[in-house]
């Protein structure tokens, strides 16, 4: 079921999709100047708020909370119907087959490693991937093997193109392709299937990261050929702590577990350990029931609601953002494929001539209260390539912040949709841009050294604080440079 359904103004929908709610939809945040507005959130990209089917499973899992799998009281038996439900509740969200695991980790990130933990090439085999790969999806691969990364290419058929080439390379065999279900700086959907197919024809495996696939599109990981699948629930709409590693029993079953401990065993002698098959061999120690529990809901919400419907919808939205960013003075959109039919999960990124991005995306939220994400997105290759920042600028640029010199950085500003969006939101969004580009910001700016942020020099914005935690001022927050 489906709980507190809303219609939203559609870009020129025939009749309104019943989405579901959004905790938070109807937050209102401070200006700098300490008025208050309703919160346009365009970072789902980041991470999306909760749904509120999703709060509703949790609340109601709360009170028969317990540690899973063993515990002989009803709470436990709930608890461990609920982990085992949100597990088949993934496994059918993206179309796993019957002879594949669900593994219950913490984001796409922990799901990438475990899945380079997992994996064993043959000596001599490589990793195939490609330079516009979040680093969750470039750097455990490293620890794998050799990867060997192409370049951006300028189409899906380009890319195809270059894949096959370095399939067939004899020099450098490839174990496994590693590629993204979508980017999360330009938003193009990657040819999952073509890529699969040509991967296994060269008796390769297959890894995906859909961290932003996942939210925006149905995954039938049989129809598109994948081995392993990595998804984080906070993209979800479900940001409790919980994403997945989904993967062929044929090597799960069989590899060395990451964390020994608890759980993951079957008996354990004073000199021996007989590990469990898959999932327990793979998630030692007492699990993020909670979080297994909301993901499990998201996904079902999900393809009740209908991924196609959904995506339709966002298609509609995107259109309708590019239409009017389009033609803007001073806005430079970065895309890989810009051909008419390339699909676009909905993401726009985005540079103002003569403005930083750190600027523009602290007026938007200071003097419009809207939410933007601005930097690298932690796909540092992809977007050098796209500014055209040439290796040794990239070099100077590492070394720069090894000293922590965080100033011009460069990066640009990222609009993601979800479903909490409409046409409302992308009006409100075009207007405070025209506003910040045109007439500039209308408060003054300092740069934050430690991070390279703008901050308004009169914020009188204060943080609500939350019950029963600290509240901590600005410099108690670290600059968080990591997530550049
Ligand atoms: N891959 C992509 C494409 C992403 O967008 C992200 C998150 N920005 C990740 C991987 C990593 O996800 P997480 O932070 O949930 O591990």
């Amino acid at each position: 079921m489906i709980a507190g359904p809303t219609a939203r103004r559609d870009a020129g929908a025939d009749s309104p999709l019943r989405l579901p709610r959004l905790v938070g939809s109807d937050l209102r945040v401070p200006l700098a100047n300490g008025e208050l507005r309703p919160y346009v959130n365009l970072d789902n990209a980041a991470s999306t708020q909760a749904m509120q089917p999703v709060v509703d499973t949790v609340i109601a899992l709360l009170p028969s909370y317990s540690s899973v799998h063993r515990g002989a009281g009803v709470p436990s038996q709930v608890s461990t119907r609920a982990y085992e439900a949100a597990r088949h509740a993934i496994h059918s969200f993206v179309g796993a087959r019957a002879t594949d695991h669900v593994i219950f980790v913490r984001n796409t990130t922990e799901a990438l490693n475990l899945a380079a933990h997992c994996i064993t090439l043959r000596p001599g085999q490589i990793v195939l991937s490609t330079a516009v790969e979040h680093h969750a999806n470039m750097l455990p691969w490293r620890r794998l093997a050799k990867v060997r990364v192409l370049d951006p290419a300028p189409s899906p058929e380009a890319l195809l193109f270059d894949v096959k080439r370095a399939l067939e390379d004899p020099l450098q065999p490839v174990g496994l392709l590693a590629v993204t279900g979508a980017s999360n700086v330009t938003g193009e959907v990657y040819p999952v299937e073509q890529l699969s197919r040509l991967a296994h024809e060269h008796g390769a495996l297959v890894a995906v990261d859909a961290a932003q696939l996942a939210p925006h599109r149905r995954i039938d990981m049989v129809e598109l050929g994948v081995d392993f699948l990595a998804l984080s629930g906070h993209k979800m709409y479900a940001p409790f702590g919980a994403g997945a590693l989904i993967g062929p029993s044929a090597v799960l079953d069989r590899a060395e577990p990451l964390l020994a401990g608890g759980g993951a065993v079957t008996y354990v002698t004073l000199d021996d350990v007989e590990w469990a098959p898959a999932p327990d061999r793979l998630e030692a120690g007492s699990p993020n029931v909670v979080g297994a529990a909301a993901l499990g809901a998201a996904a079902q919400v999900l393809q009740a609601t209908g991924m196609d419907a959904l995506a339709a919808r966002e298609r509609r939205l995107h259109r309708y953002l590019e239409g009017q960013l389009r033609g803007m003075p001073r806005i430079q959109r970065l895309v890989l494929w810009d051909g008419e039919d390339a699909d676009r999960v909905g993401v726009c990124t985005f540079t103002v001539l003569g403005m930083h991005h750190a600027l523009v995306a602290a007026a938007l939220s200071a003097e419009h209260a809207i939410g933007v994400r601005h930097g690298c997105f932690c796909a540092h290759p992809y977007i050098a390539h796209l500014l055209g920042v040439s290796i040794s600028d990239a070099h100077t640029i590492r070394d720069r912040l090894r000293r922590g010199e965080h100033r011009d950085i460069p990066g640009a500003v990222r609009v993601s949709l979800g479903l909490g969006n409409d046409v409302a939101d992308i009006d409100r969004f075009i207007t405070g841009l025209r506003s910040v580009v045109e007439a500039g910001p209308r408060l003054q700016y300092r740069e934050d050294p430690a991070s390279g942020d703008r901050i308004p020099v009169d914020d009188q914005r204060s943080m609500p604080s939350l019950p029963n935690l600290p509240s901590l001022t600005d410099s108690g927050i670290g600059a968080g440079c990591g997530q550049f």
